[in-house]
Order: C-alpha cells, then sequence, then structure tokens
C-alpha cells in the first residue's frame, strides 16, 4: 500500500487544474445541459473561493453521473472526474488489492446504495444468465449486518436470509448457517448472494469467508460474495494484515467501502467496487441521454464528493492514515485495558475502533451521559463505545473514572 502524501498548495493546485478541464458554466457557451453551477444568489464567487478548492467544486457542480471506470462517462465534466478514478484505484488496488484495470466502481450516496448496487447487479445476473426469478435469489448475512441489506432485499424482490451469531464471539454460527441455507433449498431458494460485513456497525466484528463459504458450496452451486465495509473498509485493512475480504481473495466478487465514516469526508461519499464484467448487470441502457450510459442506482452525483475523497487521501497519504488507524486503535487498546482491570465483559475485534459494552456492566446514567448507542433500542444488550476523531484520551479517561466509581459502589453494596 502506498499512495503520495501531497501538500496543501499542491492538492489545491491539482483540484483546480482538474476543475479547469471541466466544462464551465460561467465561460463557455452551453446550451444543452440540465445541470448548472449552484445558485448565484445563495452560493456566489466570493474571493475566498479561490483558496478553497473544495467549495470550488462545490459551487461549480460537476456532475459525475455514470461510471467512469467503465466508459468516458459525461464528457463535460472529465477533469474532476479523473480524480475521481484515481480515489476508486486507490481503493481497489492499495487498499482492497485489486490488480489494475480489473474492476469498475463509482461514489455512491453511500453505503446503504453501495449495497443495494451489488445486490441489484447480482440478481440481474442471476435472471439473466440462469432464468432466475427473483424469488429464487436470497441475500444470506450475519444478524449482525447492517440493515441496508432488508432495504436491497425487500425493493428488489429477492429473500433474505438472516444467520444467528454467538451471544459472546459475534462469530456466525455455523449450524444455523446449515439450517437455514437447508430450508431455502427446500422453499425453492437457487441463488444466493452473501453479505459478509468488514466490521459490522455495532461491534466491529468481521465474518470469515472460508467457514461461511464451505457451508454455502455445500448447498448452492451458483452464488456471488459482496463485503460490507462500510465502516471498515478505512480502518481494518490499515491495521490486520488479513486479506481474507478484499479482491486478493478470488472469491470475494465487490465491495463497499464509506467514505464518509472513518475517513471523515462529508455524506454522500459510500464507494461502490466490483470485478470487471459485473457492472454491466445494472447497465439502464434507456439512459440514451447520458453518454456512456448508466450504471449506478443515484443517477447525478455531485463531483465535489469525490473531490473530498481524493483531498483527504492525499492530505495523509497512505503512511499518514496507517498512523492516524494507530493512534484509535492504541486509544481503543487503552479504553480495553481498562475495561478489563475493571471486570468489565465486552467485545472487540482488535483491528477495529469499535468497543461494545455487556449492558449489565454498565448504568443507564453513563450510557446517557455518554451517548452510547444501542445494540437493539428495544432489548438493549449491548452498548458500544466508537472511538472516531473525536474522542479523545481525555474523554475516554474520564468515562473510565465514573465506570470505576460506578462499579466500586455496586460491589460494595453486595
Ligand atoms: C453505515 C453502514 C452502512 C450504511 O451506510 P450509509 O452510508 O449510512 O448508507 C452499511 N453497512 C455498514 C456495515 C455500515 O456501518
Amino acid at each position: 500500500m502506498h499512495w503520495p502524501q501531497l501538500s496543501p498548495e499542491s492538492i489545491r493546485e491539482k483540484v483546480f487544474s482538474a476543475l479547469d478541464q471541466n466544462l464551465n458554466y460561467s465561460k463557455e457557451s452551453i446550451l444543452g445541459l440540465p445541470g448548472t453551477f449552484l445558485d448565484q444568489g445563495q452560493f456566489h464567487y466570493s474571493p475566498f473561493l479561490k483558496e478553497a478548492a473544495f467549495l470550488s467544486v462545490l459551487v461549480n457542480n460537476p456532475n459525475h453521473i455514470g461510471c467512469h471506470t467503465y466508459s468516458k462517462g459525461e464528457r463535460y465534466f472529465s477533469g474532476t472526474q479523473k480524480l475521481e478514478i484515481d480515489v476508486l484505484r486507490i481503493c481497489a488496488e492499495e487498499i482492497f488489492s485489486a490488480k489494475p484495470d480489473s474492476y469498475d466502481g463509482y461514489v455512491a450516496t453511500g453505503g446503504t446504495e453501495a449495497n443495494i448496487e451489488a445486490q441489484w447487479i447480482y440478481r440481474n445476473f442471476f435472471m439473466q444468465k440462469h432464468n432466475a426469478k427473483p424469488s429464487e435469489v436470497a441475500v444470506v448475512f450475519s444478524e449482525d449486518a447492517h440493515y441496508s441489506v432488508y432495504k436491497g432485499s425487500n425493493l428488489l424482490g429477492i429473500e433474505s436470509i438472516a444467520i444467528k451469531v454467538d451471544f459472546e464471539t459475534r462469530k456466525v454460527l455455523l449450524d444455523d448457517l446449515e439450517e437455514k441455507l437447508t430450508q431455502a433449498k427446500t422453499s425453492g431458494i437457487k441463488y444466493l448472494i452473501v453479505h459478509l460485513s468488514l466490521g459490522t456497525t455495532i461491534f466491529g466484528s468481521v465474518d470469515d469467508s472460508a467457514s461461511f463459504l464451505s457451508v454455502v458450496k455445500n448447498h448452492f452451486k451458483h452464488y456471488f460474495v459482496h463485503v460490507d465495509a462500510a465502516f471498515g473498509g478505512f480502518i481494518y485493512p490499515f491495521a490486520s494484515s488479513s486479506r481474507d475480504l478484499s479482491f486478493e481473495n478470488p472469491e470475494i466478487s465487490s465491495v463497499t467501502i464509506d467514505a464518509h465514516k472513518m475517513l471523515q469526508a462529508p455524506y454522500g461519499t459510500g464507494i461502490f467496487l466490483c470485478r470487471k464484467g459485473l457492472i454491466e448487470f445494472a447497465q439502464t441502457e434507456e439512459a440514451s441521454y447520458v453518454h456512456g450510459s448508466d450504471f449506478t442506482l443515484c443517477g447525478s452525483r455531485s463531483g465535489a464528493n469525490a473531490i473530498s475523497i481524493w483531498m483527504i487521501l492525499m492530505t495523509y497519504g497512505s503512511e499518514g492514515w496507517i498512523k492516524t488507524i494507530k493512534n484509535l486503535t492504541d486509544l481503543t487498546d487503552h479504553l480495553c485495558e481498562n475495561l478489563d482491570d475493571l471486570g468489565v465483559k465486552y467485545f472487540r475485534n482488535p483491528s477495529m475502533n469499535i468497543v461494545a459494552i455487556n449492558a449489565e456492566d454498565v448504568s443507564e446514567a453513563l450510557i446517557k451521559k455518554y451517548h452510547l448507542v444501542a445494540d437493539n433500542y428495544h432489548d438493549p444488550k449491548w452498548w458500544k463505545i466508537v472511538t472516531m476523531a473525536h474522542v479523545t484520551e481525555k474523554l475516554i479517561n474520564s468515562f473510565l473514572r465514573d465506570l470505576k466509581i460506578e462499579r466500586e459502589a455496586k460491589f460494595s453494596l453486595k
């Protein structure tokens, strides 16, 4: 993994130069495009925009509609589209170990859209190649997977199969997988979409492809594997040497990575990546007014989103990002060591920054004071802490002090 770190001046220069290669609504004669710059009453060109590359792109409002790894896309905004292609290259090749030119992808609205795009592609593949009915296709996932899997299966008219996990290890129960897949076959499911999580939202738990797929293969010949790294994509590959859920593993066909979580990009920056030969199955041939056709769920999308990801990646460089992640996982280690000392039960994957504390070990008062998040608000069993950029050692220590006082009081009463 190695991408460069650039100085703020160099980043600014490169973004402005990309913008210069786009069609400019203010300077050129443009009559046919159904797009324009942002409303000038509200977002007029102020002198400070000369310094602010991201805001300048936002105001110029380039449309990145289409899929630029696949075809040339709208030719009007090729400058900023090139930077999107560089973002996809870094994510696919450097972070998720894909070979050059072996993937397609785009910057989607978020992890939800990227997960649905994956299901959409695979459902259509099964329908076109195997004459499948949507009701013969199912998506299978751990019960800790993100709820967007249900949105996708609901929209696409396919079945959803949630597999139970062990309460403490959060690992998929292979017996339950075996049982549910046997049932699914009996009820007419012939094609599977396997949805593995590279960091579940609540626990940060990471699925294991080999054990899951060994059961799948016993029952199904036709399946695709999608990796949901919406949360973990910008942390796990930097903290762990495992490449199980990357393109290095031939079983993996597509990946979701959110830049608007760990990477601190603005919302609207979910990244979808898949191997070549798949995105065609989400092509809308009727998109005849879009140059290069459309392969995405969202249609029009802001080029500024892709640029924001590129700017953050270049601000850190791969080395800098590895250090940033190390600081966060070190802080999470510190939290866990202290929880161990206090005898508090929790779940944590060592390459992640999420700690889910057993509900019995933390009071209502502390949950409120520190805004901990429940696994399930109807019946909370776990409350989680996520060490993001705003979480300081001071804040963690303050929580630990309060927790210690609470536990000492609890045990002295017994
Ligand atoms: C947040 C998240 C999603 C959904 O992403 P949005 O960007 O909110 O649409 C999907 N999967 C996982 C694992 C997530 O953490």
